[in-house]
């Protein structure tokens, strides 16, 4: 961080600047301009504070040199993250990977059957809420530990890994007991404490963007689950809100091209959420995978209009095992291809 004094700014002034620096653990390296002095700070591996600078006499700004969300960010490790899990799914890197699943695990009949056909289409990550974020207290909450259990034995009978939502520091717990990736939701994405405790599990983690959430926010989420010592972090863009209610959010495919200049996470794009209506899935999906994400998270319910959360953005089974086949050509068409579940077999057993 560079920080610029005022031209009136006095020798007092930059010396206590200086103190400051000093005193957070750092090295100050003023240098004296025509006009004014600017500071340079040195040493400091995280990201600082811009605000502890401002307010004080003389200073008319500071100027960040590197990103906020510094440990995720693209210029400090150019290198792609790969996230690997369990089962042998990768994510990131060159694969494109296919989660999909109903929003809500109903019954064990319901997911079982569900599980079923998303593994036999191709996928390799199986979704269900077990612990359901509602807009209304009085809509279905989820089955929550009973759930799990549930989604437990999919992930046994199937060979699919899971990924499942905590809601709270004792649901992610309990999920990172079943599941192999813990999703944080829209609504829980500047939960802080929150994310702290995921960045402590240790799990990887599908980061959700916040409806109302730039992607620098976005970002700085991720950097406290990685700046907790956890790297396996994948973004998950499901739509921003926005003045237009033709779509129930508005997909945002650019931030996932946006994204993937900024950070090295792996990002995927949830065309459920983004639009809301079963229709657009399909050709929102493609468009994901054509910007450049490394996989999608879609749902999908063996009968969607009996479905107790989200059947109207649900694919029936037919529609699911339909677009895997579509994205298999947009992921060659990209230069990549599906993540396969058979060499994942291979490479686990
Ligand atoms: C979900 O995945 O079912 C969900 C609630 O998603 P979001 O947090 O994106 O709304
Ligand atoms: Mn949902």
């Amino acid at each position: 961080m560079l920080i610029v004094m005022d031209q009136s700014a006095r020798p007092e002034d930059i010396e206590r600047v200086c103190k400051v620096i000093e005193r957070l653990g750092f090295q100050a390296r003023p240098m004296p301009g025509g006009q004014r002095t600017a500071i340079g700070i040195v040493g400091n591996e995280t990201a600082l504070d811009a605000a502890r600078f401002h307010g004080l006499p003389g200073v008319r700004e500071t100027i960040a040199v590197s990103a906020p969300y510094k440990q995720v960010s693209l210029e400090w490790k150019r290198e792609r993250t790969v996230v690997r899990l369990d089962n042998g799914t990768t994510i990131g890197g060159d694969g494109v990977v296919i989660m999909g699943g109903p929003c809500s695990v109903e019954s064990e009949e319901q997911l079982l059957a569900t599980a079923k056909y998303v593994a036999a289409a191709g996928a390799t990550i199986l979704r269900g809420g077990a612990y359901k974020p509602r807009t209304s207290p009085y809509a279905f909450q989820g089955l929550g530990e009973g759930g799990l259990r549930i989604l437990a034995e999919a992930r046994r009978r199937y060979g699919l890994a899971l990924v499942t939502e905590a809601l709270d520091e004792t649901s992610a717990e309990r999920i990172a007991e079943v599941a192999d990736i813990i999703q944080i939701g829209a609504r829980n994405m500047q939960n802080f404490e929150l994310l702290k405790k995921i960045g402590r599990l240790g799990k990887p983690v599908l980061l959700k963007r916040g409806p109302a959430s730039t992607i620098k926010e976005w970002l700085l989420a991720a950097e406290y689950i990685v700046h907790e010592g956890n790297p396996n972090v994948i973004l998950c863009e499901r739509g921003i809100r926005s003045f237009d209610g033709s779509t129930r959010n508005v997909f945002d495919t650019a931030a996932i091209a946006v994204a993937r200049t900024m950070t090295h996470l792996p990002i995927i794009g949830d065309p459920s959420h983004g639009t809301g209506r079963r229709e657009l899935i399909l050709p929102m999906a493609r468009a994901a995978i054509a910007a450049g994400a490394d996989g999608v998270i879609v749902e999908t319910h063996p009968c969607p209009p009996e479905a107790l959360s989200d059947g109207q953005q649900s694919l029936y089974p037919d529609q699911f095992t339909e677009m895997v086949s579509a994205l298999r050509r947009i992921a060659d068409a990209v230069g990549r291809r599906l993540v396969d579940p058979l060499a994942q077999v291979a490479q686990s057993s």
